[in-house]
């Protein structure tokens, strides 16, 4: 975080700077299936693009999932996380360490039609999260 340059000021010059800073994100978050947060993604891209920010990071990535190639993983009471698989799916949450996985369970939009019949709404999308104790954490003396 030391010597580092004062942020650039917006010019013409920098939609081009901002886009590579994007493309290196997506293929960042690409590269891992643990749907990171802003965070772990900002500790990664700065040795690469020293002047980045992270609400530069937070901005691009709310434009990727502007751009429907990102997907954030909202939640209430931690940090949202980041998931670069925008198909539909769905995930499980250790509720011990923490990490969020994609779950191999059959998705599909046909329960939205159910819901759709139950509630009179024009269904748009639908989430469906799990939660537990993983593998992991089911190893004795890991209790916290
Ligand atoms: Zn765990
Ligand atoms: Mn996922």
């Amino acid at each position: 975080m030391n010597n580092q340059p004062a942020e650039q000021p917006h010019t013409k010059k920098a939609p081009y700077r901002k886009s590579r800073q994007r493309t290196a994100l997506l293929e960042l978050l690409r590269s891992t299936k643990t749907h990171p947060t802003a965070s772990w993604l900002y500790d990664r891209m700065k040795p690469v693009f020293p002047d980045l920010s992270p609400g530069t990071v937070y901005r691009n990535l709310t434009i990727l999932a502007e751009q429907n190639l990102v997907r954030i993983l909202r939640s209430g009471s931690t940090f949202d996380r980041f998931d670069a698989e925008t198909g539909i799916h769905y995930h499980i949450v250790c509720e011990r360490c923490g990490k969020v996985e994609d779950i191999d369970l059959p998705a599909g939009h046909a329960c939205e039609e159910e819901a759709q019949r139950a509630s009179g709404y024009e269904i748009t999308s639908h989430r469906l999260d799990y939660f537990g104790i993983c593998p992991d954490c089911q190893k004795p003396g890991t209790e916290i």
